[in-house]
């Protein structure tokens, strides 16, 4: 096995009530832990792949020698795990605000408010299964709020991620069900970072 879960810094119930225990353990033991497996399962087909960092294979997806079907299975299982080991880092409760990232947020988007309200209304819009991003664009450096369907990691499109977060069914369906607005909303009550 090359590619591993994370540890989380913190226990399943650290976030509740916003988001409940039993669905941070399926996300991470059974979601982030086969997307895990599956990439693993596609690699050892390729032993001049083993070993290269996971960023390095998302960065350069169109030049890797695979086969198609493969190169599929790397975007969306690589790209599941490189997505939720960032999601569990935003989320993690002993974050400190990043004042710096704050600052850029304010004069990027007119205030935090204004970024949070602009990030709610993308995530919530998002179509199907997918993730919202705030990211930094590699061409001009600027911020930018972007939905990026299925498991497809920022980085393959030039995006250096900053926040993310997980608007698939699998990461708030028990306890939400269809309420997704609502899941959104208590996502800033748990993000310590802006
Ligand atoms: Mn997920």
């Amino acid at each position: 096995m090359i590619h591993q879960l994370p540890k989380l810094n913190y226990v399943y119930d650290a976030l509740e009530p916003y988001i409940d225990a039993k669905t941070m353990e399926l996300h991470h033991t059974k979601h982030h832990q086969t997307y895990v497996d599956k990439l693993n399962a596609t690699l050892e087909k390729y032993p001049e792949l083993v070993g290269r960092p996971l960023e390095e294979l998302l960065i350069n997806l169109q030049s890797l020698k695979v086969d198609d079907a493969d190169r599929t299975a790397i975007r969306n299982h690589g790209g599941g795990h490189f997505n939720h080991s960032l999601f569990w880092m935003y989320l993690d409760p002993s974050n400190t605000k990043n004042e710096l990232l704050a600052k850029e947020i304010s004069k990027t988007f007119g205030s935090i408010d204004e970024f949070k309200k602009q990030f709610t209304d993308s995530a919530a819009k998002l179509f199907g299964s997918g993730w919202t991003w705030l990211a930094r664009n590699n061409q001009n450096s600027k911020l930018e709020i972007k939905n990026l369907p299925n498991q497809d990691a920022p980085i393959i499109s030039g995006l250096q991620p900053l926040l993310g977060l997980d608007v698939w069914e699998h990461a708030y369906y028990l306890k939400y069900q269809n309420r997704r607005p609502e899941y959104i909303e208590n996502f800033w009550k748990v993000i310590k970072l802006i």
